[in-house]
């Protein structure tokens, strides 16, 4: 049998059955209307914010990186809560104008920004970060157009990498940011132009759940900080250290220790050279947010024997859980934390494997793990599907269409 991913905390059982925010795992699927269905934890959420607030030092803002979960009312629900959102497209940076967020609290990061994407931020007054030189000229031929300021700050290639960082976004050559070497040039040009300079965003790597390797990191950002502003030779107003936090999806993931990650930055920050001294320092996170304060539910619609092994087969699948299903940056298969949710506190009974509805091996959301004896008609919940899912999945895999999305 292989070990399934570890059921997030916060999840209770009510008769028998998973529940969310009170609701029976039944009850969410009639809610919804139909399977398979992601359910958000707006409680989740608000923890979640809640403990990061208190462990990291008071003058660290919080982001939101939109790519995560672009759901309306999540969106809705964290902008009261974070500082800023990060957009990675014109397209989720419309999701944000659609709800009324403010364009001073946004960022745009991202490389291949079409003139369009440009004009649609350098027009709202949204920060760039540019990730090259070639784009700092687009941007600023853009707002010329537009007779407009652009806000804008420079992304940067860190020379490092965020060491047990599931994708690394820097160190060597990347496509990603301007090479640390070719800041202070770039930066002194944009500078010069008129442009509002906002500073950097620096980035490397996300997913890590090693807690030292983050706070080193971070540690590690703010010496560069330093030193590249230190080239410019003016202070700098804002620093985004990235983000990086991981959360745990396989069997023997632990937590992030955010005490230690929180009590090392404060550490860092007492000890900031002058040329920092008032920078604004932010931390921008998609899937430490909101990834566990999201399930994804399925129904059984058939059980079938093959060679002696169980199969569950689900209305749901890879197209809406492309993570689980091991297709999405993983080398290794490894199980997600996957339950029968309508039998949430039953006693494993039988080795079985979940697969999704369509038709390619690849559509496997547990495999050979040990489940309660289930039947047509059950719910499978798949667990940490609050980030990376509906968004990360190709929905239209084979005819299927998206999910129904609810936050509770
Ligand atoms: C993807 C991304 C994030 C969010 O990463 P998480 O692992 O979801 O926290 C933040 N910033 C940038 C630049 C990204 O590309």
């Amino acid at each position: 049998m292989k070990p399934l991913g570890p059921i997030p905390p916060g999840y209770v059982t009510i008769d028998g059955e998973l529940a969310v925010a009170g609701h029976k795992a039944s009850e969410l699927v009639a809610i919804a209307g139909s399977t398979p269905v992601f359910v958000y934890s707006a409680a989740h959420i608000e923890r979640r914010v809640a403990r990061l607030r208190e462990a990291m030092p008071e003058r660290l803002a919080l982001h939101y990186a939109v790519k995560a979960n672009p759901f309306g009312p999540v969106v809705d629900l964290l902008d009261p809560l974070v500082d800023g959102f990060d957009v990675a497209s014109g397209g989720e940076l419309s999701i944000l104008q659609g709800r009324s967020v403010a364009a001073e609290r946004i960022s745009f990061a991202g490389p291949g920004k079409r003139d369009t994407e440009l004009e649609q931020a350098v027009g709202a007054g949204v920060t760039l970060n540019l990730e090259s030189a070639g784009e700092a000229d687009r941007a600023l031929a853009v707002a010329d157009r537009l007779g407009v300021t652009p806000r804008l700050a420079i992304r940067v290639n860190p020379d490092f990498d965020l060491k047990g960082s599931g994708m690394k976004m820097g160190g060597g050559a990347k496509p990603f940011g301007v090479d640390a070497a070719e800041v202070p040039a770039l930066a002194r040009r944009v500078i010069a132009s008129g442009a509002e300079w906002q500073g950097f965003h620096i980035f490397a790597g996300s997913q890590s759940l090693d807690s030292a390797a983050i706070a080193e990191t971070q540690a590690a950002t703010l010496d560069l900080a330093a030193r590249l502003a230190s080239e410019i030779g003016q202070a700098l107003p804002h620093c985004n250290l990235g983000g990086g936090l991981g959360i745990p999806y396989f069997p023997g993931d632990e937590p992030v220790d955010l005490a230690l990650v929180g009590s090392r930055l404060a550490d860092a920050f007492e000890r900031l050279p002058e040329i920092l001294r008032e920078t604004r320092f932010c931390l921008e996170m998609g899937r430490y947010l909101v990834g566990e304060a999201g399930i994804y539910l399925t129904q059984i619609v058939d059980r079938k024997a093959s060679h002696g092994e169980i199969f569950l087969v689900v209305d749901g699948g890879l197209h809406h859980q492309l993570a689980a299903s091991g297709n999405f940056g993983t080398v290794v298969r490894r199980n997600y934390p996957v339950a029968i949710a309508s039998r949430f506190d039953s006693p494993v009974e039988e080795q079985a494997s979940v697969v999704g509805c369509l038709c390619t091996p690849l559509d496997r959301l547990a495999d050979k793990a040990g489940f309660p004896k289930a039947d047509v008609g059950d719910l499978v919940a798949v667990f940490c599907a609050g980030a990376y899912g509906a968004s990360a999945s190709p929905a239209q895999f084979l005819g299927h269409g998206p999910a129904v999305e609810l936050l509770v």
